[in-house]
Order: C-alpha cells, then sequence, then structure tokens
C-alpha cells in the first residue's frame, strides 16, 4: 500500500481542480501531485528511507498539505510538532520522535536554532527560505527533478506520530500506522457529512497537522479541496465561507463560540454550507441550539482522540434535527454512536460492559484504534487491554446505543462523596446570557475534600455577578453540584488544538496540595 497513490490518481483525473487553498497560496492537484513528488524525492536524496522520521514545525500553510502527501509517497513517519509549544517540549519532541529532518517557518526558526542541536535532526529545510540552518523548500523543490515516488508500505509501518494536546497530562505519542490512516480514508469518504467529493470545498481551521487535517486524505481521494485557515480567526472564517463558497468545514466548540459572538455573523451569506462538524471537547445545548439558529440545519458532531485516529462517535444532522426541533432534547447531551468500522463499549474498571444506563468508561475498537504509545510500554498496557483502547472519558449508553459523556475520568470532581461531572456544570454555565467561556474545576476544600469552582469569562462589556450566577445554577442543577465559588477571568487557557485547558486551571488551585 502507499497512501500518496491516491493523490497521483485524482491528479490524472482531474488536473486542474483545485486541491490546496491557504491564504493567497492555491494548488492544482497536478500541484499537489508535482510538488509532493519533488520533495519526497528530495527527501529521498537526503537519505531517507521508509520508516524514518521527518517532523514539522511550522503555522497552518499549504506546504504542511504538500509535507504530509510527500511523506506518504515516501513511506516515512511524519512527527507534526504543535506550533505554538515551548522550546523545551520541541526540543523534547524532536529527540523523543528520532526525527532526522525538521521543516519549518520563519517564525520557528529560534525555536529551531534551540532545539536542534542534541537531537537527531540532520538538516532542517525553511519554509520560507534558505537559513543558516538548511536548504529552503521552494529551492529544494527547484533544484530536484521529478520522479514518481512510490515507496511499498505495510499496514503496520509508523504513518504519524501523534503526539496528544499534553490536555491529559504529559506529551505522549499515539503511533498511528498507515493501516489507521488507511482506515481513517475508509471513514472519511463512507459518511455523507464527511465525504468532500469533486466540486465540495471543506474548511480546516485547527492546526492542519493535527485533529484538524484528518479529514484532508479523504478529501484528496474523493476529489474535493482543503480550504485551509492560516490562523483561527471568527470573522475570517465567515467571510471565507462566503467568498470560497464552503460546502463544508470543520471547527472545534471553542471556534463556534467565538462564531456566534461576532455581532455582524448574519451578515454574511452562508448558503453554500452544507456540513459543519464540530467536536474534539465538549459543546453545551445552548451554543449547539444558537449554532443551528445561525447556519441552519448543517451540524454534525464527532468524538474521537488521537489514539482512535479521529471521530469514532457521530452526531447526525438528522439527530440534530431531532434535538433541536423534534422530541428527542436529551441528544443535544449525546455524541452520538459509534461510526464506520469502530466498535464502541461502555465499561467498568475491569474492562467489562455495563448495562445500558450506566456510567462506565468509554473503550474503542477497531482499524482506526493505534496499537499503542511510542516508548510508553507501561502506560500502553494500562490504555490497551485485548485490542480496546481506554479513552479516560466517562459516559452512559442510551438504549437506542446513543453515548452520552458526562465527563472525563479525571475532571470529575469528588465532592462530600458525591461524584459531579464539570461538564454538566459547565453545561448550565452556558445557558447563562451573560457567560461567554466557563470552565469547571475541583478545588482542595478542608470539609468536602473537593469543592466546585467555576472560572468564567464573561461576555464583552458585562459586568459579572458571581452571586447571581451560583443562584442561576441552583435553579438548574442539584444542590451539591452548584459551583461553591466563581472566579471572574478575562480568558481561559487552551491548549494548542484549541481545547479548555482545565488542568492548567486547576493546578493554579492545588499548589502545594496533594490531589487524589
Ligand atoms: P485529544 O486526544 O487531545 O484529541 O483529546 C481527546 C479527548 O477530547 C477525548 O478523550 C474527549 O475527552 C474529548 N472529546 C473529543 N471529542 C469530544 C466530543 N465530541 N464531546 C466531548 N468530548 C470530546
Amino acid at each position: 500500500m502507499n497512501l500518496g497513490r491516491y493523490v497521483r490518481r485524482t491528479a490524472e483525473h482531474h488536473p486542474d481542480a483545485e486541491a490546496v487553498v491557504c491564504g493567497h497560496v492555491r494548488l492544482t492537484y497536478a500541484e499537489l501531485d508535482d510538488h509532493s513528488d519533488r520533495l519526497a524525492a528530495a527527501l529521498t536524496g537526503l537519505g531517507l528511507s521508509r520508516g524514518e522520521r521527518v517532523a514539522t514545525l511550522a503555522a497552518n500553510r499549504a506546504e504542511l498539505v504538500v509535507t504530509e502527501v510527500a511523506l506518504y509517497k515516501a513511506g516515512l513517519t511524519r512527527a507534526p510538532v504543535n506550533a505554538r509549544l515551548g522550546d523545551g517540549e520541541v526540543a523534547h519532541l524532536l529527540r523523543e520522535s528520532d526525527a532526522r529532518v525538521l521543516l519549518t517557518d520563519a517564525a520557528h526558526l529560534d525555536t529551531a536554532r534551540r532545539a536542534v542541536p542534541g537531537s537527531g535532526v540532520k538538516a532542517v529545510i525553511g519554509y520560507d527560505g534558505p537559513a543558516d540552518l538548511g536548504p529552503g523548500y521552494q529551492e529544494l523543490l527547484a533544484a530536484t527533478p521529478r520522479e514518481a515516488v512510490d515507496v511499498e508500505c505495510a499496514e503496520d509501518d509508523i504513518a504519524v506520530l501523534h503526539f496528544t494536546s499534553g490536555s491529559t497530562g504529559k506529551l505522549k505519542a499515539a503511533v498511528q500506522t498507515y493501516g489507521n490512516r488507511l482506515a481513517l480514508l475508509r471513514k472519511s469518504v463512507m459518511n455523507q457529512a464527511t465525504r468532500v467529493g469533486t466540486g465540495d470545498r471543506q474548511i480546516l481551521a485547527g492546526p492542519v497537522t493535527h485533529a484538524s487535517g484528518m479529514p484532508l486524505m479523504g478529501i484528496f481521494f474523493a476529489g474535493g479541496c482543503a480550504v485551509v485557515l492560516p490562523r483561527w480567526d471568527a470573522a475570517e472564517f465567515l467571510a471565507t465561507v462566503e467568498r470560497e463558497r464552503a460546502t463544508h468545514a470543520f471547527l472545534v466548540p471553542t471556534m463556534v463560540n467565538t462564531v456566534l459572538a461576532l455581532e455582524n455573523a448574519r451578515d454574511h451569506d452562508l448558503s453554500s454550507l452544507r456540513h459543519l462538524l464540530y467536536g474534539a471537547a465538549p459543546m453545551s445545548p445552548a451554543r449547539v441550539r444558537a449554532a443551528w439558529d445561525l447556519f441552519g440545519p448543517v451540524l454534525s458532531q464527532g468524538y474521537g482522540c488521537g489514539e482512535t485516529t479521529s471521530g469514532v462517535l457521530f452526531l447526525s444532522t438528522e439527530d440534530h434535527r431531532r434535538a433541536v426541533e423534534g422530541d428527542d432534547e436529551e441528544l443535544l447531551l449525546s455524541c452520538g454512536r459509534p461510526l464506520a468500522e469502530a466498535e464502541v463499549r461502555i465499561v467498568d474498571d475491569g474492562g467489562e460492559p455495563v448495562a445500558d444506563g450506566e456510567i462506565g468508561e468509554i473503550a474503542v475498537r477497531g482499524p482506526d484504534v493505534v496499537p499503542g504509545y511510542h516508548n510508553e510500554p507501561e502506560l500502553t498496557a494500562r490504555s490497551f487491554r485485548d485490542g480496546w483502547f481506554l479513552t479516560g472519558d466517562l459516559a452512559r449508553r442510551r438504549r437506542d446505543g446513543y453515548v452520552f459523556i458526562v465527563d472525563r475520568k479525571k475532571d470529575m470532581i469528588i465532592s462530600g462523596g458525591f461524584n459531579i461531572y464539570a461538564v454538566e456544570v459547565e453545561s448550565v454555565l452556558h445557558q447563562h446570557p451573560d457567560v461567554f467561556e466557563a470552565a469547571v474545576v475541583g478545588v482542595p476544600d478542608e470539609q468536602w475534600g473537593e469543592a466546585v469552582k467555576a472560572v468564567v469569562v464573561p461576555r464583552a462589556g458585562v459586568t459579572l455577578d458571581a452571586t447571581e450566577l451560583i443562584a442561576f445554577c441552583a435553579e438548574h442543577l442539584a444542590r451539591m453540584k452548584k459551583p461553591r465559588s466563581v472566579d471572574v477571568v478575562a480568558a481561559l487557557p487552551h491548549n494548542p488544538n484549541g481545547k479548555i485547558d482545565r488542568r492548567a486551571i486547576r493546578d493554579t488551585y492545588w499548589s502545594g496540595a496533594e490531589r487524589r
């Protein structure tokens, strides 16, 4: 097998169709195929062979997409480094991934200068031109004769060392094989809402080297166009939908929130949009309703993680319609049913399935589940049992198969012996008209062990009254679940993928105190 072949085949059928748009760069399939051939040949020319690692460190740009395709063609392993990590973390990732080549942009050259010494990187390619560290990307492509590189790979070859965002603790890499990536491709084209075919254009809004880039190979297989945003900007997103006549988009809930907060969102013509997929973090029912109101009947939701190579649960547009306009309001709290080839179970601590309606941990098995973590045998043994990946997410399943996440195991608050799920409290806070964004964490409390604390960002220009907010929660929640205190802040920390970083928030309240 070789994943790059799909790009070559689409380029033969539709050479002049647009494949990638990012900022002012537009690449046709013929160009994507040509550039990725040359880069693959250049990397091979640097002495890299099947299975060796190549790291990328750059903000979204078309060349990152070309790089992904080139690495598939050459049978290499991609180690994307998130562009917002600090120098120390970058150095750690370069060493851990055993990268031989690094591709980076001008903004990260200083970081590269500090992180490369001590790693195994022997060449640095500059997307923005040659530098003291190595050749420029354009220059390298121009100097390399085109050659149809097509290295035969095995399904268990490593395609990507997917370092997870760190929202769950220390940085670790899920080993995504070529077989996993092929399963992802099958999944993308099987599902109506994620099939981006000829003439379709999908906006990818987050870092394209991470979760937001998951749809790429599905798009290239089916002949659609990936419209990559150079950076997240809510107004620019709406302008891009209108200008590019985008048919599909993929956003994380935080992005949806910022779009909903815009005053002039309704001034844009969003009529081209047929599918808006959101996911990767919980979104409160109040926000889903508001998004339905703004975008129309186009929403669907995906649930998944790095270890499952993207979505394994899916809440369709039809499900949303039943929730928003029909008689199944509870579905607004669900992240759907198993997608494509994934098997999903809710299990107890011993790994046995629990009865419908009971809370347990989500376990996933299937061709998209990775074989384990890179260089982490103990963590792998703990997290993968008999082919089932234990996600760390607590959920219950309704009789008809819909899964309802209640919280991450680690985010659950135990107060006075009761389990309190942060997500449930956050959902209520998001119903309050003055709340822009909220996170709920457990903080040390002598009497209760942990107490519920809400950390809240008010809407622009609004002064939040903490007492009133607590009273509002008390109206909608059992008494012990309401926040005991509220901190009003200007902004919440987000991890590089745009998710609220609850761990960072919690840590600020636990310095010196022991957490269970
Ligand atoms: P990561 O591996 O960093 O992408 O994080 C994966 C985690 O994000 C999952 O284990 C969930 O806790 C969370 N997550 C992903 N999708 C959803 C969703 N649709 N709803 C709620 N939480 C989600």
